[in-house]
């Protein structure tokens, strides 16, 4: 090994799940440490050309997210367009665009979120790739880096696997969840007749997407398919998984070739050419919506919306469905085979199927993100690991923050 360092907390992936653990953390008093393999924060929200920061409200008008996922929308348009819907109060059964949510320029909230960070005083590690873990017994001691100074042995007394695909929890033998992905792709373009309104991020600046949907439906034509080497087959079987390293290059490969086939139909429509309509940014991480996550104590599953669970730490709303909110338990972030040192936050905690895509988005992400760093925190303090954490003082330190945890706190 060419170095090795100590901090208290170990956060694993800037994406927006680590960005808000590490704030906590840090906000706690802990020495912290976050670990990027680009070198650009926010993850899937910024790097991966996400740019719907979704609802923090129930679409009735009760705000169901509090603490770190509000301080972050409003980061999100700090330096750039987007507008969070002044009327979102006055929901009744509201359309996404309706509520507490917004629209951002991906470049303008990373600047936003560097800002924030840093200002934290967290140890920011960019360009710096977490390939292995160390274990001792039944902890989790270490993680093995590598970056331009060699690669070397971060120790922490305790890890937060912010990765989006459990990369340091499946190194140190977690068992994980995974999932099947279909093929689709979110880019950035140039095109001479957007306006400014809606869904675009400025004028001439859109967001285009392209491929199949979850139903595995297509808008390309046969011709389309058979130009960018694919079949209908492949797009309705969604066989992607993001934890095989070939099947991660085959995924984005296809999912450009189906961009270029978005241009070429574009151009062969005779409406643009190649000045007027053309890509201006290509996300730089896979669009994966699920890779791996967590086999948690609790597994958060379908049709578990309105569930009382005693060791809530937070509400989420489902961004699809309107009054649809979830409690978060506690257990969903740290692996039910109880391996010491270890959280999980955002796309890595124990969720399944419908359950998934309510955990996935990024205000969930941010709130489990707050939610682990504030348990890293409590947890070194109380010198237990986190799952013998006492939940009823993670809950008041957490309703000290600002956070409802059960439906009954909002009105529900
Ligand atoms: C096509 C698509 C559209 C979406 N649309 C929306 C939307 O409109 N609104 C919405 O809210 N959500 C949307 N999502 C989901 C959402 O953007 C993400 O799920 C969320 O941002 C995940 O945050 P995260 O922090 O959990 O993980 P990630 O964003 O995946 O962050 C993980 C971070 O860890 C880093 N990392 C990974 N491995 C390592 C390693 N070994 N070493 C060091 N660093 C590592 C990565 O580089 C990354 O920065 C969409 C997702 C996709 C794919």
């Amino acid at each position: 090994m060419d170095f090795e360092v100590n901090y208290d907390v170990a956060v694993i992936g800037g994406g927006i799940a680590g960005v808000a653990a590490a704030l906590q953390a840090a906000r706690s008093g802990k020495k912290t440490v976050l670990v990027e393999k680009t070198i650009l924060l926010g993850g899937l929200a910024t790097s991966g050309l996400v740019y719907i920061y979704l609802p923090l409200c129930d679409g009735n008008g009760h705000q169901v997210t509090f603490g770190i996922c509000e301080e972050l929308i409003r980061k999100s348009i700090q330096y750039g367009p987007g507008d969070i819907p002044e009327t979102w109060k006055q929901g009744k059964n509201a359309r996404e665009e309706e509520r507490f949510r917004c629209i951002f320029s991906p470049a303008a909230f990373m600047l936003a979120l560097d800002e924030v960070v840093q200002n934290a005083g967290i140890d920011i590690w960019f360009d710096t790739l977490v390939c292995d873990a160390v274990v001792e017994g039944t902890r989790l001691t270490g993680a093995v880096v590598e970056n331009e100074s060699g690669r070397g042995i971060l120790h922490a007394k305790r890890f937060v696997d912010a990765s989006g695909s459990s990369i340091l929890a499946r190194r140190a033998g977690v068992p994980c969840l995974e999932a099947d992905n279909y093929l689709s792709i979110w880019a950035i373009e140039y095109r001479k007749d957007a306006n400014a309104e809606g869904q675009n991020l400025g004028k001439n600046v859109a967001v285009c997407a392209c491929g199949a949907w979850a139903n595995g439906e297509t808008s390309m034509s046969d011709r389309e398919l058979q130009r960018a080497g694919l079949t209908r087959e492949q797009l309705r079987s969604a066989p992607y998984r993001g934890i095989s390293g070939r099947k991660v290059s085959e995924f984005v490969l296809h999912t450009r070739n189906c961009l270029r086939e978005h241009f070429l139909t574009a151009y062969e429509s005779g409406k643009y050419d190649r000045k007027s309509n053309y890509a201006l940014k290509l996300p730089v991480m896979p669009q994966f919506r699920k890779i791996s996550c967590i086999q948690g104590e609790y597994v958060l599953r379908d049709n578990e919306h309105a569930t009382f669970f005693e060791d809530s730490v937070g509400l989420l709303a489902d961004w699809r469905k309107p009054g649809f909110v979830w409690e978060v338990p506690y257990r969903t972030l740290y692996p039910a085979n109880r391996l010491g040192g270890l959280l999980a936050a955002g796309r890595c905690s124990a969720a399944a199927g419908d359950a998934w895509e309510v955990t996935r988005v990024i205000p969930s992400a941010a709130m489990t993100g707050q939610v682990a760093g504030l348990a890293a925190a409590l947890s070194i303090d109380e010198r237990v690991e986190p799952p013998d954490l006492n939940v009823a003082h993670l809950q008041k330190e957490l309703r000290g923050l600002g956070f409802p945890l059960h439906l009954a706190d909002v009105g529900l």
